[in-house]
């Protein structure tokens, strides 16, 4: 018994030292900045990747979330495409986290061009009034606004709804994001 405490009593005057040695030898900093550095990185290629697929016609602009990413196509690709590495441990999971939350706010706060009449690359698009309220010509095709909240609206045929030009514009009556 005496052999135990003893070896305890070691035991945790190594964890005391420990303790106290930690703060000084630890350097949060560093590592975190490589984190940071990495994700942000990751983050730039996938916009980018994200940019070329716009201007390519495969997803409209205005995107807002990967919820809203993967209603085009699978956004999985892009981290696959950009190398973060995956492979099940939770720091794995952590990057791709931090990598997709900043994606995100980059395409929502980047003050970025999001589609609209005139200024459409998205073949599924219909940015134009499908109706004619005062039986005037049509060809004229004017530019499509919500009927609730006279915001520009467009159609996508990809969603088989309506939606505001402007992903910032709130929801409103009749029409709503769900992202
Ligand atoms: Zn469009
Ligand atoms: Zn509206």
């Amino acid at each position: 018994m005496d052999t135990l405490t003893a070896q305890r009593a070691t035991h945790i005057t190594h964890l005391r030292a420990l303790v106290r040695i930690w703060p000084a030898h630890h350097t949060p900093d560093t590592p975190t900045t490589d984190q940071a550095g990495r994700v942000r990185r990751y983050a730039e290629t996938i916009v980018a990747a994200i940019d070329d697929d716009i201007s390519e016609g495969i997803v409209p602009a205005g995107i807002g979330s990967y919820a809203d990413l993967h209603r085009y196509i699978d956004a999985n690709d892009y981290l696959i495409a950009a190398g973060v590495p995956y492979d099940g441990t939770q720091a794995s999971i952590d990057l791709t986290v931090a990598v997709q939350g900043l994606v995100v706010a980059r395409l929502r706060h980047g003050d970025r061009p999001y589609c609209t009449h005139g200024a459409c690359n998205y073949p599924a698009h219909d940015h134009t009034t499908a109706y004619d309220p005062n039986g005037q010509d049509l060809n004229q095709a004017p530019p499509m606004r919500c009927r609730h909240c006279d915001r520009p609206a467009h159609y996508d045929a990809r969603l088989d709804d309506y939606r505001h030009d402007d992903p910032a514009t709130p929801d409103c009556f009749l029409i709503h994001r769900d992202d």
